[in-house]
């Protein structure tokens, strides 16, 4: 990537209508730079309407990222295993065709069992599947998020070292790595938190970031919901300095209920700090 794009999860709420299409008009006329396609709630989109957001996306410049359905476990077995892959593959397929380079994935729960197992499971999961869309020409980056709730695979360390698997790159949600133990949130901790990801995958991997962020609302247990920014204790003008700092490159999808909102007070941290660095 070129440089650090800043978009919404999803088609922005002042967006004319409900339609990728008219979210991605809405991203471009608010100055943003990017849009996370939700197939959360299942993968609905057909290949013609896919071809039109992709073209729609090129003409406006803006880039595009995919979120797999939320019902997925890659440590589930038989016919569940078999329905998580397929969705993620669909995601992938789909967004490939829409121009976007990556699908982001909520992978799998431990479900009580040791996190050496599941960490295998998961990852010859993910060679199975970067494989089969190789063959298949489908050049999709496959995103694994951090986390934030105990039960859910997905640690920093997890997320890292499954890049192991050639396809397979980190989302780092900031957002999610705070809420699970409320640490990492000071310029310190995140700073750590893109050391690790240099140590890891070096240079070429911190221009290569795709990254999460919202307020969030979060208990013993970790994550509970998210909230916008200033409702939350989430310190995101220090993170927007450590992005600036690191001068990191991919792109920030901003998951807070008012979307747009919280993601231009973002970039405009970010645009401050990074004109005067
Ligand atoms: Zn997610």
């Amino acid at each position: 990537m070129e440089k650090l794009f800043f978009g919404t999860a999803g088609t922005p709420l002042g967006s004319k209508g409900t339609d990728s299409i008219s979210g991605i008009r809405k991203v471009h006329e608010l100055g943003l730079g990017c849009m996370e396609l939700e197939f959360v709630r299942g993968v609905k989109m057909g290949e013609k309407t896919a071809l039109e957001v992709g073209k729609a996306a090129k003409e406006l410049d803006v880039k595009l990222s995919v979120h797999a359905p939320y019902y997925i476990n890659l440590n589930a077995e038989g016919e569940k295993l078999y329905a998580s892959r397929e969705r993620i593959m669909d995601s992938a397929r789909i967004g490939h065709i829409c121009g976007a380079k990556s699908v982001v994935i909520h992978a799998a729960f431990y479900q009580g069992q040791p996190k050496r197992d599941v960490y295998e499971r998961v990852r010859n999961q993910f060679a199975g599947m970067c494989g089969e869309l190789r063959d298949e020409g489908v050049d999709m980056t496959l995103r694994v998020e951090t986390m934030g709730r105990g039960s859910q695979f997905g640690s920093l360390e997890e997320v890292l070292e499954i890049t192991e698997v050639e396809g397979v790159l980190p989302c780092i949600d900031f957002s999610h790595l705070h809420a699970i133990n409320g640490r990492n949130n000071s310029e310190e901790e995140f700073a750590q938190i893109l050391a690790k990801v240099e140590d890891k995958l070096g240079r070429e991997g911190l221009n290569d970031m795709h990254i999460h962020v919202s307020g969030i609302k979060y208990s013993e247990k970790g994550e509970k919901n998210h909230l916008v920014f200033e409702e939350s204790d989430f310190n995101y003008r220090e993170l927007s300095k450590v992005f600036s700092d690191f001068a990191i490159k991919g792109l920030v999808i901003c998951e807070s209920p008012n979307l747009e909102t919280d993601a231009l007070k973002l970039k405009k941290e970010y645009d401050r700090k990074h004109e005067n660095s």
